[in-house]
């Protein structure tokens, strides 16, 4: 991948991190943004691209975050930035409900063809994440005539009424912020690490209590979907076990339940696949999708059967910007550099560089209890005892402060948050990789 012109690739450290230039300018956010809306690292962004974040001091830290998952084919990645001038110079907006456009029609295509399963499919677009799965959830109650919705412990929908709902953790995203939206249930994640009886039987033992608990807390026939993020972010990268999605996604078929894959953190390439579905051959009924979409600009997705998204009534769907066509033509440069670029290999080769290097930490810091992830979506959590695996926060925040201070970013995640996430760019090249791994190391090496 060529990262755009005049970013030099390479870690510069020119102040202190955070530096002056951005401290002026975090006090002036404090005095002007709500307290509400918290930055990780206050050091104010003035270029990015590859695998590099210019700020306004003359940093150039390394990229471990992707702004969260969302920047996979890189900051201004050239196809990106070539199709959106080009967009914006023409028209930016006209509500595809009144007077639509091709760029909404093609991105919609693309998915169709993208997204697990060669069945027929339709497409709605939205504007955010959380935007999406609200919709899917609509989508699924309209079409099965049925209300209730399944989520799992750890996981994470978005910050809407009803997202939050379907959220797991309180703190930050629910505390305060209810009550909140009925008809929501919770049951175990098949979460190999802190199964009780052992990784080994997470995948029997989560599914029978999967099913035992919608049974007998929900009733199937009152269950619209199932929804379930194949790995999931926010909560920690946790990888449910082989098999496991299959069993629930049989299950669903079964009982007239819609699978909801949430693959708004795990989609576009980010796994090492286009879809995190598509390592086990899991066809969902719907998938949502948002973040690496459209290489930095807001768009989201829900694709699904044709018959299932076709079931709700004409003017259901919709909302004055959902597939804005700046953001639809991001998306088309986006998909283009993913195939162009062979992205879902990009990812499968960070992979192959990473994972050794964590499992070479994890021998030598015995407190990194596990390695987990797939593709460019890799963590390790962290524990003060690896016998009783008590998550420790404190060491992830001092390693995570130790990595910022360095010059590399990256993102705690984890229901405990003890857990160091790494989301580089697919646009990185290999020696910044290999130069935020030995940071880390000395994080590890200084914090422990
Ligand atoms: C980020 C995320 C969301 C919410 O997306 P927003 O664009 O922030 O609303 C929903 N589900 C998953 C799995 C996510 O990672």
């Amino acid at each position: 991948m060529t990262p755009p012109p005049g970013i030099e690739q390479r870690r510069v450290l020119n102040t202190a991190i955070p530096g002056p230039r951005s401290a002026e300018l975090h006090a002036r956010k404090n005095a002007a943004v709500s307290s509400g809306v918290s930055t990780g690292l206050p050091v104010y962004v003035e270029r990015a691209g590859g695998g590099i974040l210019v700020d306004i001091d003359g940093n150039q830290l390394i990229d471990f975050g992707s702004g969260i998952a969302v920047t996979t084919v890189g900051n201004s990645a050239p196809r990106v930035v070539e199709r959106v001038q080009a967009q914006v110079a023409d028209f930016t907006h006209t509500c595809f409900m009144i007077t639509p456009y091709a760029e909404y029609v093609e991105v919609a295509e693309a998915l169709n063809e993208l997204t697990p399963g060669d069945h027929q499919k339709r497409s709605a677009l939205f504007n955010s994440g959380a935007e999406a799965v609200e919709n899917a959830v609509k989508i699924a109650r309209s079409s099965t005539g049925r209300q209730a919705i399944v989520a799992f412990d750890h996981a994470y929908h978005g910050r809407t009424n009803l997202t939050m709902a379907l959220t797991a953790k309180n703190m930050p995203y629910k505390h305060r912020f209810g009550p909140f939206a009925t008809e929501i249930y919770r049951v175990p994640m098949a979460y190999p690490y802190r199964w009780p009886t052992g990784p080994g039987n997470c995948a029997d033992e989560a599914f029978e209590l999967f099913v035992a608990q919608v049974h007998a807390q929900v009733g199937e026939e009152n269950t619209a979907a199932v929804i379930i993020e194949p790995i999931q972010g926010e909560g920690g990268f946790i990888v449910p076990p082989a098999g496991y999605l299959e069993r629930v996604a049989d299950w669903c078929r079964d009982n007239g339940i819609l699978l909801i894959a949430d693959e708004i953190q795990t989609g576009f390439c980010r796994t090492g696949d286009w879809f995190a579905c598509d390592h086990e051959g899991v066809v969902p009924d719907l998938i949502t999708t948002a973040k690496g979409i459209a290489g930095g600009l807001p768009l989201a997705a829900v694709t699904g059967r044709a018959e299932v998204m076709d079931a709700v009534h004409s003017g259901g769907l919709g909302g004055t910007y959902g597939g804005n066509p700046v953001a639809c033509a991001a998306a088309l440069g986006a998909i283009e550099t993913m195939k162009a670029d062979d992205l879902p290999q990009r990812a499968r080769d960070i992979e192959a560089l990473f994972v050794p290097r964590l499992r070479e930490l994890a021998a030598k810091f015995p407190r990194i209890g596990d390695v987990r992830g797939r593709g460019a979506m890799l963590a390790v959590e962290l524990v003060s005892d690896p016998g009783a695996k008590t998550p420790d926060a404190a060491l992830t925040a001092a390693v995570s402060k130790a990595c910022h201070a360095a010059g590399l970013v990256t993102l705690t995640a984890g229901t405990y948050g003890n857990v160091l996430r790494f989301l580089p760019p697919l646009s990185i090249p290999d020696d910044l990789l290999t130069e935020g791994l030995d940071i880390l190391e000395q994080a590890f090496a200084a914090a422990v």
